[in-house]
C-alpha cells in the first residue's frame, strides 16, 4: 500500500506497466481533462495517481503503408497538425476538442478510453476500423475499437492495462467528420457524423457519435452512399439506425433530425472529394 494522493510519474512504458500492477488501486492520468473533471465534481474514491505524462513511448505517431499508430499519451492538438492529409476525419474530429488549452492536454488514449458516445475521435476512429492495443505486464492484446466500447463510459480495458496505441488502416482521402453543437466551438457533440469512401467508390463506412449508449455503425446506409443521388435516402437510413436519447444536450427527435442533416451534408462533401 502506498500513502494517500501519491502521484507517480514513471518516464518508461515497462515502468507504467510495473507500476499498474503493483498498484490498481492508482488512477491512470494523461492529459487529465476528464480526469480533473471526476475530481472536481467529487466522483470516485481517489486514492493518487499513475501519470503517463513522462512516457514519451506512448506519444508517437508512425506509419507503414497501410496503418497509422497514434501512441495512446498523443495530444489531440498533435493529431491536428501531424494527420490532416492522412487521416483527415480524424484530424478535423480533434479539431473540435474543447479550446487550444484542452486540445494542448487532452490524448486520444484518453479520450478513448473514458469511452463517451460522445467523444469525438471515437467516431472517426469506429469508422475507420482502427484497433486498440492494450498491454500489462502479462502481454499485449489488439481489439476492434468497436469491440473495446461496451456502452456509455465502459470499455474492455482490464485494471491491470493500459491502453498504448491505436493502430487505424488508411482508407485513403475521402473522409469526412462534422459534428453538431448548440454553437459552433467548444461544445461536446449533441452528434457527430464520421463518413468514409473507399479510393475505388465501391464501398464505404459511416458511423455516428452520441446517437446510441456508444458509436453506432449504419451499414444499411453504405448502398446510398455509393449512389451520387442517394443523398437523401443516405441520411434517411442513417438517421433510422441512431439510438439516441433525450438527455441536457438535447431530445432524441432533435438528435435524429441532426443526424439527418450532417448525413446528408457528408454524403456530398465526401463524394466531392
Ligand atoms: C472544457 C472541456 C471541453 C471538452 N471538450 C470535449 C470535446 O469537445 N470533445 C470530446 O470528445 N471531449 C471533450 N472533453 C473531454 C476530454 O478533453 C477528452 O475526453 C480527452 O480526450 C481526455 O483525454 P485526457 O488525456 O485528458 O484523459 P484523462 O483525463 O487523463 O483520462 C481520462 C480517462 O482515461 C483513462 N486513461 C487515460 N489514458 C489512458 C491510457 N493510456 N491507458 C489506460 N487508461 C487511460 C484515465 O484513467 C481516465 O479514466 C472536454 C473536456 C473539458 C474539460
Amino acid at each position: 500500500m502506498i500513502a494517500d494522493r501519491v502521484a507517480l510519474s514513471p518516464t518508461t512504458l515497462d515502468e507504467a506497466l510495473e507500476l499498474r500492477a503493483a498498484h490498481p488501486e492508482l488512477s491512470v492520468v494523461a492529459g487529465g481533462t476528464d480526469a480533473m473533471v471526476g475530481v472536481n465534481a467529487g466522483r470516485g474514491d481517489l486514492v493518487g495517481w499513475l501519470s503517463l505524462r513522462r512516457v514519451e513511448e506512448l506519444r508517437s505517431i508512425t506509419h507503414d503503408e497501410s496503418t497509422v499508430s497514434i501512441g495512446a499519451a498523443t495530444t489531440m492538438q498533435s493529431i491536428v497538425t501531424g494527420l490532416a492529409a492522412r487521416l483527415p476525419a480524424l484530424a478535423d474530429a480533434a479539431r473540435t476538442v474543447g479550446g487550444p488549452q484542452i486540445r494542448a492536454m487532452a490524448t486520444i488514449g484518453g479520450n478513448v478510453t473514458t469511452g463517451s458516445p460522445a467523444g469525438d475521435t471515437l467516431t472517426p476512429l469506429v469508422c475507420l476500423g482502427a484497433e486498440v492495443e492494450l498491454r500489462s505486464v502479462a502481454g499485449t492484446r489488439r481489439l476492434p475499437l468497436r469491440e473495446f466500447l461496451l456502452g456509455p463510459k465502459r470499455t474492455a480495458l482490464r485494471a491491470d492495462e493500459l491502453l498504448v496505441a491505436v493502430h487505424v488502416p488508411d482508407r485513403g482521402p475521402r473522409q469526412v467528420f462534422a459534428k453538431a453543437g448548440p454553437r459552433g466551438a467548444m461544445v461536446i457533440a449533441v452528434c457527430n457524423i464520421a463518413v468514409v469512401l473507399h479510393a475505388d467508390g465501391a464501398g464505404g463506412n459511416v458511423a455516428v457519435g452520441s446517437a446510441g449508449p456508444t458509436i453506432v455503425e449504419a451499414g444499411d446506409a453504405v448502398g446510398h452512399l455509393l449512389d451520387p443521388d442517394g443523398a437523401d435516402a443516405f441520411a434517411a437510413a442513417v438517421s433510422a439506425a441512431t439510438r439516441p436519447i433525450d438527455d441536457v444536450r438535447g431530445t432524441a427527435a432533435y438528435r435524429r433530425h441532426a443526424v439527418h442533416v450532417l448525413a446528408r451534408r457528408a454524403h456530398r462533401w465526401v463524394r466531392d472529394g
